[in-house]
């Protein structure tokens, strides 16, 4: 697949700077732009997963600059799963997965960016946020965690936070996994009736879940608030698993490819040379 695909194909779930996010206009259900049918597609996918594989270690060896990976969903919304296939082809030492929970007191205890910052990937890393700092204007929001006026002003907290990490050499990616919630209560039920799932099952899942329509409405105003040219959001329909992680792929390796890492310069007088 010519390079420039990847470019064309993340156009499709970006979200622009200042234009209005609608959630309902996206079919969480689209296959739209995908090569072939599911058996095709995962067949591409396994090629994408080795070219991203490839570019970490270029990007670990150039050892300059690092990638950030946000990922944000509803409860069953597939973020683990987009972990666990996206990055198989990687090598686990440049990787840092950074999972979000309610805050501890000692977090509580400082600004709400404190916890996230240090989990911020490293020159070389592909750091990965399973939820994040935007949860803070989300659950945050719905469950009225804070008064609006100082939730409101977190937008404009993420935007700078967000343009420093740019400016240290982080690129910064942002996915909402869009499900619909149809989809959801399937995954759910799954995670109930199959015991070897249940653990992933959380009662209060089904609370999250009576307040779908604020989730909605939080997550678009978060998303058109924060979708910026230096940390873009991308919108990915993801009731289809092998069409969310074929459309991830192409964001990721869209930005990698722009990024273009380079392996550091060779050390002189090492052509040639004999291991004795
Ligand atoms: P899964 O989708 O598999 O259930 P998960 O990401 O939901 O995984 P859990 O341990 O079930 O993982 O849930 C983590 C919980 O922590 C979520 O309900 C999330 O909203 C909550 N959380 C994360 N950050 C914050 C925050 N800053 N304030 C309050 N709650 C938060
Ligand atoms: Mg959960």
């Amino acid at each position: 697949m010519a390079g420039h695909d990847f470019e064309e194909n993340a156009e499709r779930w970006r979200v622009r700077p200042h234009k209005k996010l609608h959630l309902a206009d996206i079919d969480p259900r689209s296959k739209a732009g995908a090569p072939g049918n599911k058996a095709v597609t995962s067949g591409i996918v396994e090629g994408l997963v080795t070219q991203l594989g490839e570019w970490q270690t270029r990007l670990w060896a150039e050892g300059q600059r690092s990638v950030l990976m946000v990922l944000q969903a509803m409860d069953a919304g597939g973020k683990d799963g987009t972990i666990r296939k996206v990055f198989t082809g990687v090598n686990p030492q440049g990787v840092r997965v950074a999972s979000f929970k309610a805050p501890t007191p000692d977090e509580l205890a400082h600004d709400f960016l404190w916890r996230i910052h240090q989990q911020a990937p490293a020159d070389g890393e592909l750091g990965v946020f399973n939820r994040s700092h935007y949860e803070d204007v989300l659950i945050v929001r719905v469950n009225e965690l804070a008064p609006e006026k100082v939730w409101r002003a977190r937008y404009e907290h993420i935007r700078a936070f967000e343009e420093n990490l740019a400016a240290a050499g982080t690129t910064v990616v942002k996915f909402f996994l869009h499900i619909s919630p149809d989809e959801q209560a399937e995954r759910l039920q799954a995670r109930l009736d199959d015991p070897t799932k249940r653990w992933k099952f959380a009662a209060a899942d089904l609370d999250v879940r009576k307040h779908w329509n604020a989730y909605q409405a939080a997550y678009e105003e978060a998303i058109t608030e924060t979708s910026t040219k230096t940390a873009p959001w991308y919108v990915i329909p993801a009731d289809r698993k092998w069409y969310r992680n074929w459309a991830i792929l192409q964001v990721l390796l869209a930005h990698m490819e722009r990024l273009d890492p380079q392996f550091p310069p060779e050390e002189d007088g090492l052509e040639g040379l004999k291991v004795v």
